[in-house]
């Protein structure tokens, strides 16, 4: 039994400028005053504790906040693009500086283990490098006119506010990787963090005004919203937000996505994912092993890219399901602080009943535990959200199989030939993230083939979960066809215009059309 000391976090919240329990304004600032009943209290699924209530956004506060980002924006684009990436190489530095005090508040208010919560503040100081080269590397391309005298080239523009929704289990990576971008690429945000992890989303905001005021910057350039769904409908709805970054889940995306697009607007859709590794007779058993677990039990299974399924050869069936439940025997769950827990808590109680529901659905369909789950109590486990990881032996048709429920559940499933696992793989809603384990090139390869895995994340030799900055993050089908972070998803925050310009006398026309006067 473990047991949990008062956790004190007074130290890092005053680093972070939350200092009162009710924060105040929206932006963290109180510019806006603190006018709003409305409360989202903040509780910590690690101990149960309150940690801090911050203010829902009203509507006359967002009305504010849109036309201060309007008049930002004003400045804001027409700033050199490599002088915008300096204020960004600015934000990396402060958040460096605060590394660790952030990373403890994403561990404790979302309940990921400590090594994560670095991890997310790391992920957010390595966009903000990338985005400083990318602000000296906003390429178009330039073509050859079949005009004589003439010069035709591409070249990109700011797109104005762009909008970010994001989701509780990446309180602060998943903004970075959008705003980094889009303040390069001289768009201004406006961000609306998860209303279950609320005073991470006023503790980004809190560092980086420090790095506007610093350079005489309008707070516009970047605000926070605060709220639930309905804070999230206004700016799906509006027609000034040209661009809304999505992160959720696959039900928040089809309303989101269906509302930008009624009004033509841009959708970057980041949704769930229903990831699988498949382990065939060549696979180095410790490199299997190593990242099936840490793809399934990390951040107790609440990433989008989770490991969910293991498809296993029939032949090495049995050797794979032995190692898995030593492995599964070893795991710590507790305090996700302890650096020596390897499993932290759900997020609340609403996520432990969807656990439960799905152990109850599988077992109903005819699957069996290899490793059995449940709800921890007693001391240490006080505040309700500690589960067992699980591992269930399943038929891949099963409907809750196909259905990402976002918990420590491992659905274990045999296969023939490998044709079949790309198959089984592949029959499920979501395409995000995909792996396969095997020392044969043969068999990688044929997993990389456009025969192979759908996903828009497709490993060999490693989880599915655990994405670097550097390459273009997303999925396909259910998981919203959106790509963010590296490679050229900073496009997704531009528009892109053709201009053609005749240095001559004549006016030819393409295709040869002849307009003589
Ligand atoms: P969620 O869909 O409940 O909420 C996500 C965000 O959307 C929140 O800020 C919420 O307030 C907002 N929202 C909900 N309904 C809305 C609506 N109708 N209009 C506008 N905004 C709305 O998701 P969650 O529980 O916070 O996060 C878990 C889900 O996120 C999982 O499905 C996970 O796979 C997914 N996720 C995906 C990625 C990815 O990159 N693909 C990354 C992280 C999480």
């Amino acid at each position: 039994m473990q047991t949990i000391e008062k956790i004190d976090m007074s130290a890092v919240l005053n680093e972070l400028g939350l200092k009162e329990v009710n924060f105040g304004s929206s932006s963290g600032r109180d510019s806006f005053g603190n006018t709003s009943e409305n409360l989202i209290a903040s509780y910590s699924p690690v101990d149960g504790a309150l940690i801090g209530k911050v203010s829902t956004t009203t509507k006359e506060e967002y009305e504010k906040i849109m036309s201060l980002a309007a008049d930002a924006y004003k400045t804001w684009r027409k700033m050199p693009a490599p002088k915008r990436g300096e204020i960004v190489r600015q934000y990396g530095e402060a958040l460096r500086k605060h590394k660790d005090a952030l990373g403890r508040l994403v561990s404790y208010e979302m309940g990921k283990s400590l090594q994560e919560g670095w991890g997310e503040v790391q992920e957010m100081i390595d966009i903000c490098d990338f985005a400083v080269g990318l602000s000296r590397q906003l390429y178009g391309l330039s073509m050859h006119s079949e005009r004589p005298d003439h010069r035709m080239y591409e070249q990109w523009h700011p797109l104005g506010v762009v909008g970010i929704i994001s989701a509780f289990n990446f309180p602060v990576a998943v903004w970075s990787w959008n705003s980094a971008l889009a303040w390069v690429c001289g768009d201004v945000c406006i961000w609306k963090g998860s209303e279950k992890a609320p005073l991470c989303a006023v503790a980004c905001q809190n560092i980086l005004q420090e790095v506007l005021e610093a350079n005489d910057l309008p707070e516009g350039i970047s605000c926070i919203v605060t709220g639930d769904y309905k804070v999230g409908e206004w700016m799906t709805n509006d027609t000034r937000i040209p661009l809304i970054s999505a992160t959720g889940s696959t039900r928040m995306g089809r309303i989101v996505g269906q509302a930008v697009a009624g009004r033509f607007g841009r959708s970057l859709l980041e949704l769930g994912g229903n990831n699988a590794i498949i382990v065939t007779p060549n696979a180095d058993m410790k490199v299997m092993l190593t990242a099936a677990v840490f793809g399934a039990v990390g951040t107790a299974g609440q990433r989008c890219t989770t490991t969910r399924r293991l498809i296993v050869q029939h032949g090495i069936y049995d050797k794979v399901k032995e190692l898995l439940t030593n492995a599964y025997g070893q795991l710590r769950i507790g305090n996700p602080l302890d650096t020596n827990n390897h499993v932290g808590p759900l997020i609340d109680k609403l996520a432990v009943d969807q656990y439960l529901h799905a152990i109850s659905e599988a077992k109903k369909a005819g699957g069996r535990e290899l490793v059995a789950g449940g709800v921890l109590s007693g001391t240490g486990y006080d505040s309700g959200c500690y589960v067992k990881p699980c591992i269930i032996e399943v038929d891949a048709q099963y409907d809750i199989v196909k259905h990402e429920t976002f918990a420590p559940i491992l659905y274990l499933m045999k296969y023939n030939e490998l044709d079949e696992a790309i198959e089984m793989q592949n029959d499920v809603p979501q395409g995000l993230s995909s792996a396969i384990m095997t020392d044969s090139l043969r068999e990688a390869e044929q997993f990389l083939s456009c025969a192979g895995s759908d996903c828009g994340i497709a490993n060999v030799n490693i989880g599915t979960s655990g994405a670097e900055i550097g390459g273009a993050f997303g999925g396909e089908k259910e998981t919203g066809g959106g790509r963010e972070s590296g490679s050229d998803s900073w496009k997704f925050y531009m528009r892109r215009q053709t201009n053609t310009i005749n240095y001559g006398t004549k006016v030819p026309l393409a295709q040869g059309i002849k307009f003589d006067l």
